[in-house]
């Protein structure tokens, strides 16, 4: 595992429970908009944590937190994310792992495994604009495969987008909407211009409260839950 950091508290990033998260390192997307560079580009890496450094903060932890959150970069990319996320389990906690859907075949080996509790995955774009947002070439169809799986086989989870408004139009918002209907959660992101990949987007910004609340009630007719956090 490529492990950058961890924050050793988190009260908001496993729905009401407390957390560590681990930060890995890489990530197969360049979404201009990332407010991680430092796990993306790597001429901005640092020299990773030990592994096993993460697993004794775990193991010192049973009783004080309830869940580890997996997130990046893209963390299906960490050849061990497996065997790291066992030993998590192992130790007694929930495990929610982030990522951007992109390798359906971690994700149904995670779910086969009974390893994650919840998944919070990206949707980048509607399908036919997905390759200009996240910034590389990008296969939909294993998208869409790891939307199905989320939705078929995970105990819980979430959809979510990241609303920069250069670059999904409200159509483009309800269009991610078909392609994910029925889901259990959809979470539209405002995007906050504070850190990003692209140093152009520190100019751009997300829709309006009112223009995102009316997005939220269409969209909830499409799925089971809808918010804007
Ligand atoms: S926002 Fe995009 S580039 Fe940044 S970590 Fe997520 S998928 Fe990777």
């Amino acid at each position: 595992m490529r492990i950058a950091y961890m924050q050793r508290t988190s009260l908001i990033d496993y729905p009401g429970k407390i957390s560590a998260i681990v930060f890995t390192q890489g990530c197969n997307f360049r979404c201009p908009y990332c407010h991680n560079p430092e796990l993306v580009d790597p001429e901005l890496f640092t020299e990773p944590m030990k592994t096993g450094e993460i697993l004794d903060f775990f193991e010192k932890r049973k009783g004080k937190l309830d869940a580890c959150v997996i997130t990046g970069g893209e963390p299906c990319l960490q050849k061990d994310l497996i065997l790291f996320i066992k030993d998590i389990k192992d130790a007694g906690f929930l495990v929610k792992l982030d990522t951007n859907g992109s390798m359906p075949d971690v994700v149904e080996a995670c779910l086969d495994r009974g390893l994650v509790d919840y998944i919070a995955m990206d949707i980048k774009a509607p399908l036919d604009k997905y390759s200009q947002v996240a910034g590389v070439k990008v296969d939909t169809d294993a998208i869409e495969k790891s939307i199905r799986l989320i939705k078929e086989a995970c105990p819980s989870y979430e959809f979510r987008t990241t609303i920069v408004k250069e670059l999904l139009t409200p159509n483009d918002i309800m269009k991610i909407g078909e392609t994910i209907r029925g889901a259990r959660l959809y979470i539209l992101q405002k995007f906050v211009p504070s850190k990003t990949l692209d140093k152009a987007y520190l100019g751009m910004e997300t829709y309006s409260d009112t223009e995102l609340d009316d997005l939220k009630s269409r969209l909830s007719r499409l799925v089971e839950a809808c918010m804007v956090r």
